[in-house]
């Protein structure tokens, strides 16, 4: 504990996966932290479909009972299907070129992120609920303070887990909107949608068009998570109120309508902003970016949550190091820098390739040289921290060349294209 009672080792702006697992990590350790969050939990959140190293974290920091009680369904792969219809295309997580792990679980996040929470504070963690950070008020090394709605708090470090609030990001000036992955989600919650019998019934669904995308995550017996993915512009063309913009994309999309067709639709749905953005540097002197604070890659491949808790444990790590063992912080600020970027930077060009239809026909087919399918899928399960390994690089790279290649010289059977203006 520090000598001065008035002052944590660490605060954390933020109550979600990446706050809390900062929290509970340096917490275990013996410093002293203070978390606030400015919603009392539970509180609904999105982001339902977790990946197979997120699994492997919860393994790691001895997790496992805090998914005990929380509404979830065993995710083994993730099913891709044309909007039309059609062969799906089937990816179980064995199919992975690397990884200890081949599930993973879709969940409630409402009642995770309130366990994951109470670990945090079961730890050690100080914890208040409804209080918001209002305003930083300095920010140096050894030296922070903000405003809070229960007065002034002094820290050592600032470790900003505010999610897409971007607390941090906002104050310094560098959050930077990456123009071409302007989206708008728009999701609820609905009850007995068709599944595939056995294990693959829980695999996430992509529902796949051309103007974005739709998915289907099964949330526990009854209850289906579905969402449509779609650009600002195509939503803005679309014109109608956001609450109708979902049951607009479900009838316009032969495959969620007929999966739908026996379905209790939700009586409420949400509608977010989905733009994917970076607040970069992602460490600087007094703080440190954690998750969505640090930054937001567009949601087709479930990363987030992987994201938010590995970063959120890194940070964690990083200033364990600088207050126990004083380390010299700026190479620990160039080690999480590399981290974040090592790994976002490899979701973010897969995000990019998917928008690609010559990706796509690609990926879609399910098979390729050299194993590079193989590679993608063990992306895909989030084995790419602190950055891919080289086995997996070399051929990210070689599927890179294959999708310019096949844009002109078909190397797989063309797939036709589907829009939910077609009908
Ligand atoms: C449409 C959509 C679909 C998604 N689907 C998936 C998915 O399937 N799988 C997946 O892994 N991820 C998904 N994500 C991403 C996922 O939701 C996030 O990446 C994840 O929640 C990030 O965790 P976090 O802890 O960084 O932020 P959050 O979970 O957002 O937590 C941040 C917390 O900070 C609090 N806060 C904010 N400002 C302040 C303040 N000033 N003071 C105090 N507290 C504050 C907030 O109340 C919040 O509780 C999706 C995202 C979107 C938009």
């Amino acid at each position: 504990m520090s000598p001065d009672s008035n002052l944590y080792d660490a605060l954390i702006i933020g109550g979600g996966p990446a706050g809390s697992t900062a929290a509970l990590v340096m917490a275990r350790a013996g410093l002293r932290v203070r978390l606030l969050e400015r919603t009392p939990f539970p509180r609904f959140h999105i982001g339902e479909s977790l990946l197979p190293r997120n699994f492997a974290l919860f393994r790691e920091l001895g997790l496992l009972d805090v998914l005990e009680g929380v509404p979830k369904v065993d995710k083994y792969g993730a099913e891709f299907i044309l909007g039309s219809g059609g062969e799906p295309s089937l990816f179980p997580f064995t199919m992975s070129l690397l990884g200890s792990e081949t599930m993973s679980y879709n969940l409630e996040r409402a009642p995770f992120d309130t366990r994951l929470l109470e670990t945090a504070r079961q730890a050690g963690a100080e914890i208040r609920e409804g209080v918001a950070v209002r305003k930083i008020l300095r920010l140096e090394d050894g030296n922070v303070e903000v405003a809070t709605d229960e007065g002034n708090v002094a820290a050592r470090f600032l470790v900003d887990a505010s999610g897409q609030s971007t607390l941090l990001g906002k104050h310094l000036k560098i959050r930077s909107v990456l123009p071409h992955l302007k989206k708008i989600a728009y999701f609820g919650h609905f009850e007995n949608v068709w599944r595939r019998p056995g294990v693959e019934g829980g695999y996430i669904v992509i529902v796949v068009c051309e103007e974005g995308w739709f998915w289907m995550i099964p949330l526990d017996e009854t209850r289906t998570s579905i969402g449509l993915v779609m650009h600002e512009h195509v939503a803005r063309k679309v014109g109608l109120p956001a609450d109708q913009m979902l049951a607009w994309g479900i009838s316009r999309c032969p495959e969620v309508r007929q999966r739908t067709a026996g379905a209790n639709f939700p009586t409420e749905t949400h509608v977010l902003a989905d733009f994917s953005y970076r607040c970069a540097p992602y460490a600087g002197p007094g703080y440190f970016l954690a998750g969505d604070a640090a930054t937001f890659i567009d949601p087709i491949f479930s990363t987030g949550v992987c994201m938010g808790m590995m970063s959120g444990a890194e940070a964690g790590r990083a200033i364990i190091a600088a207050v126990q063992r004083g380390e010299d912080l700026e190479s620990l600020r160039r080690r999480y820098i590399r981290f974040v970027m090592g790994s976002s930077s490899t979701f973010f060009r897969l995000v990019e390739m998917y928008y690609d239809h010559s990706f796509r026909e690609l990926f879609l087919n399910g098979q390729g040289p050299l194993q590079v399918h193989r590679a993608a899928m063990a992306i895909l399960s989030g084995w790419v921290f602190p950055r891919p390994p080289f086995a997996l690089r070399w051929r990210f790279a070689l599927l890179s060349l294959f999708t310019r290649i096949n844009r002109f010289v078909p190397l797989v059977p063309r797939r036709e294209r589907f829009s939910l203006f077609a009908e």
